[in-house]
């Protein structure tokens, strides 16, 4: 069953749903404001891989 994740854009609040379908998941109220959450679209492949972006700074400002 695909996982989706859903995202509170009010209180940022964030909940995976495991749907049956598989591309259409119903959005769930926020536990935490109780409002519409909406779907994030954020493939697990594009986490871990290096960024040849802009490099963020990393320690300093202090
Ligand atoms: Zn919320």
């Amino acid at each position: 069953m695909p996982l989706f994740e859903f995202t509170c854009p009010h209180c940022g609040e964030s909940r995976e749903v495991l749907s049956r379908a598989a591309d259409a998941a119903p959005a769930p109220n926020c536990p935490g404001c109780g409002r519409l959450m909406t779907r994030r679209w954020s493939p697990v492949a594009a986490i871990g891989l290096g960024s040849t972006g802009c490099a963020a700074p990393r320690g300093g400002f202090s």
